[in-house]
């Protein structure tokens, strides 16, 4: 008799376990990359071409396998790593399922090349949709080197189902982070259509996350560290003055595997209550040592998500080591205002009685964004905007008066002519000294500095992105059209944006890898011209930005470059008038990448002095 149940042949098996697996051209490079790590591996070259979708190469100086042992890697359910399911309890490996060669040889051409360091030959393998095309003894380094071409190649809707090359790219990039991160004593390389990404050598832990998140930041790192008998905890946590707007760089890893999780993060938000900004998000790199047996990592191949055993009293321990971070560095509070360290101050100042306009710029909106970001401060109005069918790209002027809300607009016309209460702020704005870039206020309490640049950065800042969400930007033109060499990345990276770009003021084209720059937005003085299009090509391609967030990248790094360049002059009338400007935005005591613009030094402090 014959049934209707038939089992799957295992190239069917395999590809339904891919789709699990691999999802995108990230997941194979988290996969690969995570085998070369268990392979013992201290320099790992990860080389992508077209973000994963034409070539992912993975090669590591490891440990290499033998012949059967490079046959066998393929197979569903080959593993080195478990012999057992009590092994699962006392993981010290990336991987042990076994799933990942298997999934990946079934949507792909790959190619294997590995040699053990004793031999003289290595082998070589090609296999596509888990078929082995040919294996051969050959001549190659020591290590494994993995090729996988046309990912998807045999699953179209895997494939038509990728974003943009860009996209792509960035989530190779956040898997790169974030393992790079995890192991800062192996040295990698990324590369990508034969650019350099990354170039990463053996290094201290600090000197890794430097590495990634760039040079200035070094001096925003506090360390973290508690030990106890369940859980050690260590790594390093931003400065409060430098959350973010984005949850961008919030790293938690346990046993040196990244993971997420909201309880945690809960706890390091309490630890830094009331010293970062409303709606800005705390930066750390927090790193778990556990015993692996009060762990479970068997969650869900791609999840990041952890089950931890005793989850309150980490909760509890993390928490303290929080605080007791923030309280070491708080105690030495210097006067040095490069070095920006007396957090504590600002939240003084928001608690003065300044009139505050009521306008409220959401600077994460961007008008080009299919998919508005949602985000709990900024959901609501998208949602309005939603229904005036904003999805589908009719973004009408009466769209952006509704999203706007114009009448709060008005209302803050009104408000210009109130300025700022000078007597209750207690400080004298019409008296000052100017040491550049810094103007000094005599306050009843001391003395209140300002940043003068930062000043304007934010005014700048707050005009243009009121400006731009109403209608497109003015432009001046440029007698002498600005010329600049651009890479091909970054030619792609100003392409995929020139809508925005154009709203923004800028009438431009590529030619010849040459971008041509016929109109600026009027702000723009043409000496400012080269630091801000440096800036906006290099936030563009070198950070994770999320889509909602490109206008905030542009506008501010606009406003940066007239701030820099404006010039102060000793005039009683400008200065009055940049202060009073400047009380009148909400966000008047940070630039909008979160940099402080204003200071008081108390008498207090002062007094401290002698
Ligand atoms: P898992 O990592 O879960 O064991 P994989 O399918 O990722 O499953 O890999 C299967 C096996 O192939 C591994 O257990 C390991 O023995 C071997 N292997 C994979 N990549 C490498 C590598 N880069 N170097 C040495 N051995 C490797
Ligand atoms: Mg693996």
């Amino acid at each position: 008799m014959k049934g209707i149940i038939a089992v799957l042949p295992d190239h069917i098996a395999n590809q339904i376990a891919a789709g699990e697996v691999i999802q995108r051209p990230a997941s194979v490079v988290k996969e690969l990359v995570e085998n070369a790590i268990d392979a013992g591996a201290t320099k790992i070259h990860i080389n992508v071409k077209d973000a994963g979708r034409t070539l992912i190469q993975v090669s590591d100086d490891g440990k290499g396998m033998n012949k059967m042992d490079a046959e066998q890697c393929f197979l569903r359910h080959a593993t080195s790593k478990i012999h057992s399911a009590d092994d699962l309890f006392n993981l010290q490996t990336k991987g042990f399922r076994g799933e990942a060669l298997a999934s990946i040889a079934s949507i792909a051409h790959v190619t294997l090349q590995t040699k053990e360091a004793d031999k003289d030959t290595g082998t070589q393998i090609l296999i596509e949709g888990n078929k082995i095309i040919s294996n051969e003894e050959v001549v190659c380094n020591k290590g494994t080197n993995f090729e996988v071409k046309n990912l998807f190649y045999n699953v179209p809707a895997r494939r038509n189902f990728l974003k943009s090359n860009e996209v792509e790219f960035r989530h190779i990039r956040d898997e790169f982070e974030r393992i790079a991160l995890a192991h800062p004593a192996i040295s990698f390389i990324l590369t990508n259509n034969d650019t350099e990404i990354y170039n990463l050598r053996s290094a201290t832990l600090r000197k890794r996350i430097v590495d990634i998140i760039g040079d200035k930041q070094n001096e925003r790192l506090v360390p973290i560290q508690e030990e106890t008998s369940i859980v050690k905890i260590s790594g390093f946590i931003i400065k409060p003055e430098f959350a973010k707007k984005t949850r961008g760089e919030q790293f938690f890893f346990v046993n040196n595997r990244f993971f997420k999780d909201a309880y945690f993060n809960n706890a390091v938000n309490k630890g830094f209550n009331n010293l970062i900004q409303p709606k800005t998000y705390p930066g750390y790199f927090i790193y778990f040592d556990i015993d692996p047996s009060k762990i479970d990592v068997n969650v869900h191949p791609t999840k990041t998500e952890i089950k931890f055993e005793e989850d309150r009293n980490i909760y509890m321990v993390l928490l303290s080591a929080i605080k007791e971070a923030l309280g070491k560095y708080n105690i030495s509070p210097t006067l040095d205002f490069e070095q920006e360290q007396s957090f504590d101050i600002p939240y003084d100042m928001l608690s003065k009685p300044v009139v505050q306009p009521h306008i409220k710029v959401n600077p994460y909106f961007n008008p080009f964004d299919e998919k508005p970001k949602t985000s709990s401060s900024t959901s609501q109005k998208h949602t309005a905007l939603n229904k005036f069918g904003y999805g589908e790209n009719k973004t009408t002027q009466q769209d952006w008066e509704n999203f706007y809300n114009i009448d709060e607009l008005e209302e803050k016309e009104e408000n210009i002519q109130q300025v700022i209460d000078i007597e209750q702020e207690e400080t004298k704005f019409d008296q000052f000294i100017i040491r550049l870039p810094y103007l000094f206020f005599p306050s009843k309490n001391g003395l209140m500095v300002i940043h003068s640049k930062r000043a304007f950065e934010r005014i700048i800042y707050d005009e243009m992105m009121r400006e731009f969400i109403l209608h497109p930007i003015a432009a001046q033109t440029l007698l002498f059209p600005y010329e600049k060499e651009v890479s091909k990345g970054e030619e792609d990276v100003w392409m995929s944006q020139t809508t925005l770009l154009h709203r923004l003021g800028f009438e431009s084209k590529i030619e010849k890898g040459m971008l041509i720059l016929n109109a600026v937005p009027s702000v723009l003085e043409e000496e400012a011209i080269n630091t801000c299009i440096d800036a906006i090509l290099d936030n563009l391609s070198y950070s994770t930005v999320e889509k909602g967030e490109i206008a905030h990248i542009l506008i501010s790094n606009i406003a940066k470059s007239v701030g820099n360049s404006k010039v102060i002059t000793d005039n009683k009338e400008s200065i009055t008038n940049l202060v009073e400007t400047l009380f009148q935005c909400e966000d008047h005591s940070f630039t909008p990448n979160g940099k402080p613009i204003l200071k008081t030094i108390s008498l207090t402090d002062i007094k401290q002095l002698f």
